[in-house]
């Protein structure tokens, strides 16, 4: 079970690529590390990713932090979008246009949770190397709610294009 106390380890994924995206990500888990009932405990490398759906629009940089927290589903959404909105991104209609910071609350515990605001597991996290590759580095196998394994999902998107790029400083000095 991942309950322990009241606490949960959920896993956020980010991505950025307008403006300067290192930053944006760093700051970004400078947030969550500062985040009341919450704690950082692992990170993946940077991964860059060509962006989907729209050509015309800067590569991406992707990645995916393990938390552990005491706060509820939809209390840690909305922090989530709080520093999203903190860091300045900027809501357009279009669902995979750029942005300068994208984080998703991939998932939570082993619940799964389908309300009108959150879908957990994140319905394209599945779907997704830019996801699963950062995951997968910081967690080797894992079994997803519902069964299906973290590998079987890697090897179904193994012909996107994803690149390690290196480590996360995300200390105070950046
Ligand atoms: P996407 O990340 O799918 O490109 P957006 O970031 O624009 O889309 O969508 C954000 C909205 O999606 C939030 O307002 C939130 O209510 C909803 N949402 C549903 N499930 C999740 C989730 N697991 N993580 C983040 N946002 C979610
Ligand atoms: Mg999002």
């Amino acid at each position: 079970m991942t309950h322990d106390q009241g606490l949960v380890n959920a896993w956020i994924g980010f991505g950025a690529n307008l403006g300067d995206p290192q930053k944006a990500i760093q700051s970004a888990l400078r947030s969550l590390v500062s985040t009341s009932g919450t704690t950082v405990t692992a990170v993946s490398s940077f991964y860059r990713t060509a962006p989907v759906g729209f050509d015309d629009q800067p590569d991406f940089l992707n990645g995916v932090a393990r938390i552990k927290t005491n706060l509820d589903s939809g209390v840690l959404l909305g922090r989530l979008l709080e520093i999203e909105a903190e860091i300045g991104r900027i809501r357009t209609s279009e669902r995979f246009g750029p942005r300068v910071i994208d984080l998703d609350l991939l998932l939570f515990g082993d619940q799964i949770i389908d309300s009108d605001v959150l879908t957990v597991p994140h319905p394209r996290m599945q779907l997704r190397r830019f996801v699963l590759e950062p995951l997968a580095e910081i967690e080797g196998e894992m079994v997803f709610p519902g069964g299906i394994t973290l590998s079987a999902c890697l090897k179904d998107c193994e012909n996107q294009e994803v690149t390690r790029e290196g480590a996360i400083d995300f200390s105070e000095a950046n």
